[in-house]
């Protein structure tokens, strides 16, 4: 059995390590993947922001005409506030945050910053604005030094590496053998989810934007690494407009106001404690993530008392 296993692992090491590559290329590929008709208008300005302040306003979305994906989703960012977006998967979280990149355009409706339609304004000025943090970070094959620096290209050593320090991945840097001069990427030092993650948080501490969207990361962090990543997150996002898509649902009571999406729909809305009031999808959410973080909990107990 011993020697059988051992190649079985192998494979099945190998197995993953092709997976994760083409998955890496699939999500690059997503990330390029810019539809043809997203072009600048020959009359585009740059976009003006003021306060920062961003809204959806009765917005229509499908990939394909034959399935809608947003039916007519409205709300409001005042600058400078919070507002998550919750709900099961599927529901269109991700879209929404592609719409304000302006990855795609919107069907019906408006996404408008500071009163500019995203549609108006030049794509480069509207990018430079939102401070993205993607649920799943591709890094560029070179040093980590570099993918840092992509948030503000021409940045000196000293900011970058602060940055590295808000982002809670300094010191792991540091620990590298080359330090900040260590490849990553595909064709170098294969990181974590959590710490791809950082050094994106790195990057948008780094650019400083007025608006910051982040599409959290999921399971597969460890409640300290979670811990840490949040510690990071709350604080880029101190006084900038903010629209998170919040998977673990503890990370939301603090929002201005939160938003859950379904089916293309909003469900519900309000502050965590409204919504916990009504006793609606969002309060049984809660109540499923509570027995699955208990269930998990009694797992480790007992893993640990063996
Ligand atoms: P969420 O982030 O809430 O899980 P998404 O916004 O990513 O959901 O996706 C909403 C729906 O749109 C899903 O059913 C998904 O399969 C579909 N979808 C997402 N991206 C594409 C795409 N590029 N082309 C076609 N369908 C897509
Ligand atoms: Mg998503």
């Amino acid at each position: 059995l011993v020697q059988l296993s051992v190649p079985l692992n192998f494979i099945g090491f190998i197995y993953r390590e092709i997976r994760q590559g083409l998955t890496d290329i699939e999500q690059m590929f997503d990330l390029l993947d810019v539809p043809q008709e997203i072009t600048d208008k020959p009359d585009a300005r740059p976009l003006a922001v003021s306060a920062g302040k961003v809204e959806f306003r009765d917005v229509h979305f499908a990939y394909d005409p034959s399935r809608k994906i947003l039916k007519g989703i409205s709300f409001e960012v005042p600058a400078g506030k919070t507002v998550a977006i919750v709900g099961p998967s599927g529901a269109g979280k991700s879209t929404i945050s592609r719409l304000l990149f302006r990855f795609y355009d919107v069907q019906g409706g408006q996404v408008l910053i500071d009163g500019q339609d995203v549609r108006d304004v030049t794509q480069q000025s509207l990018r430079g604005a939102i401070g993205m943090v993607p649920q799943d970070t591709v890094l560029f094959n070179d040093t980590i030094a570099y993918n840092i620096r992509y948030g503000r290209i021409g940045a000196s050593e000293e900011d970058m590496q602060k940055a590295a320090e808000l982002a809670q991945i300094g010191p792991f840097i540091e620990r590298l053998p080359e330090g900040y001069r260590s490849m990553v990427g595909e064709r170098g030092l294969k990181l974590s989810g959590g710490e791809k993650q950082r050094v994106a948080i790195a990057r948008t501490i780094l650019k400083a934007p007025p608006i910051l969207m982040l599409d959290e990361a999921t399971s597969a962090l460890d409640s300290h690494t979670e811990q840490e990543i949040q510690a990071a997150l709350d604080l880029v996002s101190k006084g900038r407009t903010t629209i998170v898509i919040a998977h673990r649902l503890s990370t939301v009571i603090t929002a201005d106001e939160i938003i859950v999406l379904k089916d293309g729909q909003i469900a519900e809305r309000g502050t965590h404690a409204e919504l916990m009031r009504q006793h609606g999808l969002y309060a049984s959410m809660w109540d499923r993530q509570r027995e699955a973080t208990e269930a998990e909990e009694r797992l480790r107990i007992a893993r640990e008392s063996d």
